[in-house]
């Protein structure tokens, strides 16, 4: 379909699919498409595909988790039932091979969650974009989509304003943080002005802000807090409960442990305008122990001395100074329950654009079960610029594949009964 693709010479009849945002969501959804030999222009804003793709990579790319699926799909909570045909179909079986099928051999980690044996994700982008050149798909970087013009797509590009008609097009925009590698949300108004039900984009996976002292700042930014647990209640009422690692930062707190609860802690702050969590510092011991412990004869030492003989830590400590008196620092009952339970008030997520993901955009309730936008007929969305919201652990990667796949398939079933294909 010649006349519609932006710069192909030969004559080709297949119907032309563009696809737009080049992260994983869009790639496999490419990949899809062109398996079943449709013709497959994809269009990204940047000067390079995947870039946040290669960005998770830093992190050793956890791909997928091998837990069992009913406790997988439990991760994407209030919307796991929208995800279900999309999983049941692009799980992490399927995601392990498919990667396998690249030459990227996956181990599973301790915690059950899938990495590349390289834990990197450059070797896996760069075979899968020869895979998808070998198949056809032609890539075309510096692309901006700017929007509609009655049925032609329109794109800024360094050579000026191109407009592109395309049999169906697949959105894969990406959600709203870390703008500087293309996710910049900017798609947003587009949607929005064609009267597509958007929910609002909000941080997940985020760091918090809380109030430290100048001591904690300058002493313990950077620091880590291992084997803690973390409690919070949500605006529902819910107790969540989670063991892991937080970092201090000069601002408050960063880290794996903060982000799996960070939806509940940020609703708590949308909700209450602020969110005191709990910490167990030292969740091996028991109040009784520490107790026990830290009424031991204390003779000449300081308080910090004495705390350091058994066993506190100068972090914990000072971690106690934040929110005791002078004088409840001196009582060992209190200091015991408090390293059992340190209560912290957060009062603010940390900026959207730091986010690892953003939760809000595009309504399921705007889109047919194929992804299509009712608003849109031809037009269909998939990745993390759907309304839903995971923690790390693979979720969000295996949620992106897995959307992609389901909306190429119903690309597909829509050209079809169009009579396009
Ligand atoms: C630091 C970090 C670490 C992460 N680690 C992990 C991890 O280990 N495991 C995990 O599961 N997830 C991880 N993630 C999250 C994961 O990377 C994302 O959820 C995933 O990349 C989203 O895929 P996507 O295809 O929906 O969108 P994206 O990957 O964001 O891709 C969207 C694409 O659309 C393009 N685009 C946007 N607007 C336009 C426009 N108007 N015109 C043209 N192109 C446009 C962008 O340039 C971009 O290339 C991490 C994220 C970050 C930031």
């Amino acid at each position: 379909m010649n006349q519609h693709a932006p710069s192909s010479q030969s004559v080709d009849t297949r119907p032309l699919v563009a696809i737009i945002g080049g992260g994983p969501a869009g790639l496999i959804a490419a990949e899809t498409l062109a398996d079943a030999g449709i013709n497959v222009e994809l269009f990204d804003a940047m000067p390079s595909l995947g870039r946040k793709f290669l960005m998770a990579g830093r992190g050793g790319l956890n791909i997928t988790h091998t837990e069992p699926f009913e406790d997988f799909i439990t991760r994407y909570g209030e919307r796991s039932a929208q995800m279900l045909p999309m999983l049941q179909n692009f799980d992490a079986n399927h995601l392990r091979l498919w990667a396998a099928n690249l030459g990227i051999e996956t181990f599973v980690g301790s915690s059950g969650r899938v990495f590349p044996r390289e834990m990197k994700a450059a070797p896996l982008l760069r075979a899968w974009l020869h895979r998808l050149r070998a198949q056809g798909v032609r890539f075309h970087v510096r692309h901006r989509w700017t929007g509609w013009e009655q049925q032609q797509l329109t794109f800024e590009t360094p050579e000026g304003v191109r407009s592109v008609r395309a049999d169906a097009t697949l959105l894969a925009l990406g959600g709203g943080s870390w703008a500087k590698l293309g996710s910049d949300g900017a798609w947003y108004p587009l949607l929005e002005a064609v009267g597509v039900l958007l929910q609002p984009l909000r941080p997940a996976n985020c760091g918090f802000i809380t109030d430290w002292s100048e001591l904690m700042q300058s002493r313990h930014a950077g620091e880590p807090l291992k084997g803690v647990m973390l409690s919070c209640t949500d605006p529902q009422g819910k107790h969540w409960q989670q063991k892991g690692e937080l970092m201090l930062t000069r601002y408050g707190l960063e880290g794996g442990l903060i982000y799996a609860l960070s939806a509940p802690i940020r609703d708590t702050i949308e909700t209450q305008g602020s969110a005191v969590i709990t910490i167990d510092l030292i969740p091996d011991r028991s109040e009784q122990q520490l107790l026990k412990a830290l009424s031991k004869p204390r003779g000449s030492r300081s308080l910090s001395n004495h705390l350091r003989r058994q066993g506190i830590k100068s972090i914990q400590t000072d971690l106690l100074r934040e929110v005791l008196s002078a004088e409840q620092m001196q009582d060992m009952a209190q200091l015991a329950s408090t390293l059992k339970s340190l209560p912290l008030t957060l009062t603010a997520t940390r900026p959207m654009d730091e986010a690892i993901s953003t939760t809000g955009g595009v309504d399921f309730s705007a889109m047919t079960e194929d992804l299509m936008l009712n608003k849109r007929p031809g037009t269909f969305c998939a990745g993390e610029m759907l309304d839903w919201e995971a923690p790390t652990g693979g979720y969000l990667l295996t949620a992106c594949f897995a959307s992609g796949h389901h909306a190429a398939k119903g690309v597909m079933k829509w050209l079809a009964a169009e009579n396009r294909l």
